[in-house]
């Protein structure tokens, strides 16, 4: 099983959405291996978001992710950065097809409601960005028989 790395952003804690963004990911299979709340800073943003840091809009989306906390939640499920990429949709709020989270929740490009891991490496390096190996748990849903096909996991 695969683990990848979901901030619920300020915008998400501020619209009240905490629950439901959560339930969509539980209800798709995923499940969670961590959470908890954190004010974000600016240096773990300049590291998380280093590779807009050429971007106009560098310092505006690190003061939007410090508003207020986030949530960090560590998903885990077969294939599941590939999986939470697809239910987040596109990253511009405004043009992600209904269906995914960015599409149903969001009206903007940057107050987009989630961010998702991009790829394994990006994954991996996240996780320790956002969690002590304390805080993330060893445990496995009871009825994976009927969230996979005994070949699937
Ligand atoms: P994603 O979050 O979809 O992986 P990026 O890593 O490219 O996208 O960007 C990180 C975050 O920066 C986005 O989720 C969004 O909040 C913000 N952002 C990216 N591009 C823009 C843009 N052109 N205008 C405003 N905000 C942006």
């Amino acid at each position: 099983m695969e683990r990848t790395l979901v901030l619920l952003k300020p915008c998400t804690v501020q619209r009240a959405l905490i629950g439901e963004i959560i339930s969509i990911f539980e209800k798709k299979g995923l499940h969670i291996v961590g959470l908890k709340m954190m004010q974000l800073t600016d240096e773990i943003l300049s590291e998380h978001y280093a590779h807009l840091s050429e971007k106009p809009f560098f310092q505006r989306v690190k003061d939007s992710m410090m508003a207020c906390p986030v949530v960090a939640m560590c998903l885990e499920g077969v294939g599941a950065i590939e999986a939470v990429r697809t239910l987040a949709g596109p990253t511009n709020g405004r043009l992600a097809p209904a269906g995914t989270i960015r599409g149903d929740y969001s009206m903007s490009y940057q107050e987009n409601i989630v961010h998702a891991s991009d790829g394994p490496e990006t994954a991996k390096a996240e996780l320790k960005r956002f969690f002590t190996d304390s805080e993330l748990f060893e445990w496995k849903p009871n009825n994976l028989l009927s969230t996979y096909a005994n070949d699937e996991f």
